[in-house]
Parts: C-alpha cells; structure tokens; sequence
C-alpha cells in the first residue's frame, strides 16, 4: 500500500525515510519536511520511516 504525506509547507510528496529531517530532542523523535524543515506528524514521520525503498520485506 502506497503510503505518502504531502507537504504544508511546499508541497513536496514525502513518501520514505530519504524524504524526511529527522531530529532527536529530550523527549523523543521529531520529524520535518527534508526540504523546508516543516514540521510532519509523529505518527507520520514514524510509519514513513520504516520504509525503506518500498521493499515489503521488513514490514511487521
Ligand atoms: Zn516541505
């Protein structure tokens, strides 16, 4: 399943883990847009993460 998140900021179509900033703070994870530092959901940045060249193999 295609899974994506577009962009508030520009636009862009963040669709895997080389698409996203990621930022670590005192209370965990934080995730940004890897074009314009915009900041994208937890939960979003999380699930985007765990792809990874949309190989299917290495999905729970
Ligand atoms: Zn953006």
């Amino acid at each position: 399943m295609a899974l994506s998140h577009t962009c508030d900021g520009c636009g862009a179509t963040l669709g895997a883990r080389e698409d996203l900033h990621r930022e670590s703070t005192p209370t965990g994870r934080s995730w940004y847009c890897g074009y314009c530092r915009m900041p994208i959901p937890d939960s979003i940045g999380e699930r985007l993460s765990h792809r990874r060249d949309g190989s299917p193999t290495d999905r729970r």
